[in-house]
């Protein structure tokens, strides 16, 4: 696939230098006040978006429920018609859309396309979902009774997203949000409002050429504040947030106080166990992929490895020699492997955090820096950093959201199990070895406690047909595929009686006489 410009990128998805903030259907709805979106890649505003007033935001959740309604009485395989033709714009916009992700989040075009891929996948899982949201039938206790679950849909659903997946966690959440009969009103990222606003856009040619309900996608375009609304808005039955776990502590709390329902997808602090048997270029490629893919900025983003005594040394060299190698510059040049952090926040927080290394005693084998010249004009580039540490300190204990790899050593598997699970985090995890002994003891009860456990794999990158998500501070919510539709339904138990009788439950009696 070519990678177009920019300009040609904009032209294809419609992003003009000026865009609304609020969309409802195809109606864009401008502001004064701006938000300016400058490129982690060179530094240069790509465009400007708007906030999303009050009085927007009232009239959006109105309008989304209105939209859910009418579309909770469409057959589900027909609103699995709309995701389809959804999905086969996704193919006809992919390197357009590839190339913002690139542009205004800074992953290479090759993860950009690699997101909006996610998008199209997921689009084919929910129309195959369409024709099977499927419920249980129970046998009943009472003579001519039988009892069946159903699925009905919530309602709005209210999607809040980070930026490091500016596309595909929205496009996780609301195919399957519509396919189940829901409307879906989105905050994403701040930090990347015109790759929101180029996924309406084309959402929005779905809903004029299938005559859908207009306001069956609405996105709000502003900072955490419209996320707090969300959290409080009993019209919103289902907030599903993805970022931080000091954000989701702060929505699931908000949310839970009105008994609403939260999918939260939070932090991580994903390690990669290296045991003797381990095939030394496969974790080599997988622990150096993991750790700077994404500059690090993957909520599967490998942070911690710990690596068996007797090959300790051994991996780390030739980790250490990998990361000579790697050419950090602009993502859009396909020669490159790493690219630059979101912002300058984001580099003086990777900074602080080298810091916080040294001072509770880490070695550096590599020390990262903040690279400064004319081909870093963005300010936004560093290098990666691999420190040797113990686990129990406070910066290890905390996800840095940056190239920040820890290693630290092992003698028994017991004993790495218990520091690979001694994290607040949960989320992706990773075993490294030829042994099936150690491999299955890894997905045993008593092994790794995430939610994601890999063997002979990465920690990063996962596959849509599985659900995603952990327990712990990684939130406990689950997304994507697997049964991940049910949390986007209200599940309700029918029981028919086909007989002329009235017998109770539990054989109860209730004499009239
Ligand atoms: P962030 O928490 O700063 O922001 C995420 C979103 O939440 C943004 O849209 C933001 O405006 C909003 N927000 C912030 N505070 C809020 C509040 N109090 N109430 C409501 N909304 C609020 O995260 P980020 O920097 O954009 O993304 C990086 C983080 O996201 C990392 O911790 C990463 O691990 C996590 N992440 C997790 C997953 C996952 O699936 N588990 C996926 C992607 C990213």
């Amino acid at each position: 696939m070519s990678q177009p410009t920019l300009q040609e990128a904009l032209k294809s998805l419609s992003i003009d230098n000026e865009n609304a903030g609020t969309w409802m259907g195809v109606n864009a709805h401008y502001s004064d006040k701006k938000i300016p979106s400058y490129s982690p890649v060179d530094g240069s505003l790509i465009g400007y978006a708007s906030f999303t007033t009050d009085e927007q935001y009232e009239k959006s959740i109105i309008e989304a429920h209105k939209s859910f309604l009418e579309w909770r009485n469409v057959p589900a395989p027909k609103r699995g018609e709309a995701v389809r033709v959804f999905g086969n714009k996704l193919r006809d916009q992919k390197s357009a859309l590839g190339l913002l992700v690139s542009y205004e989040m800074g992953k290479s075009y090759q993860e950009g396309l690699g997101e909006v891929q996610e998008m199209i996948d997921i689009c084919d899982f929910a129309v195959g979902l369409s024709r099977q949201l499927t419920g249980l039938t129970i046998k009943s206790e009472r003579p001519e009774h039988f009892m069946m679950e159903q699925y009905h849909p919530m309602g709005v659903i209210g999607i809040i997203s980070a930026f490091n997946f500016p596309v595909a966690v929205w496009a996780w959440n609301a195919t399957l949000a519509w396919v189940c009969g829901n409307s879906c009103v989105w905050k994403g990222s701040e930090k990347t409002p015109l790759c929101s606003i180029a996924c309406q856009k084309i959402w929005n040619e779905v809903t004029l050429e299938m005559n859908l309900p207009k306001n069956l996608s609405i996105i709000l375009t502003g900072d955490k504040n419209i996320g707090v609304k969300m959290s409080q808005d009993k019209r919103i039955p289902v907030v599903s947030a993805t970022g931080s776990t000091l954000m989701g502590k702060a929505v699931g709390e908000k949310v839970a106080s009105r008994l609403g329902r939260s999918i939260l997808e939070l932090g991580g602090n994903n390690a990669i166990i290296i045991t003797e048997s381990a095939d030394l270029k496969m974790t080599v490629t997988a622990a150096v992929f993991g750790a700077i893919g994404t500059a690090g900025q993957r909520c599967t983003s490998t942070r911690r490895l710990i690596i068996h005594e007797s090959i300790y040394d051994k991996v780390c060299n030739s980790i250490c020699d990998a990361y000579e190698q790697i050419k950090i510059g602009s993502p859009l040049n396909t020669k490159n492997h790493m690219g630059p952090l979101i912002d300058s926040d984001a580099v003086n927080n990777y900074l602080q955090s080298l810091k916080d290394v040294e001072k509770q005693g880490g070695k550096f084998l590599l020390k990262g820096y903040q690279l400064k010249g004319e081909s870093y004009s963005s300010n936004c580039y560093v290098t990666p950093s691999i420190a040797e540490v113990e686990n129990i300190w406070n910066v290890v204990q905390h996800e840095t959201f940056a190239p920040l790899l820890y290693v630290m050593k092992y003698s028994d598997l017991k004993e790495a199990l218990n520091t690979q699970n001694n994290v607040p985090q949960g989320l992706s995890s990773a075993i490294m070895t030829n042994s099936m002994q150690e491999a299955n003891m890894f997905l045993s009860a008593s092994g790794s406690d995430c939610g994601i456990a890999n063997v002979n794999i990465g920690t990063s990158g996962a596959e849509i047909g599985c659900a995603f998500g952990s327990e712990k501070e990684t939130g406990g919510g689950r997304e994507s595929g697997s049964d991940a539709w049910k949390a986007y339904m209200r599940r309700v138990t029918a029981t028919v009686n086909y007989g002329s009788e009235l017998p109770l439950a539990q054989g109860v009696e209730f004499d009239e006489s």
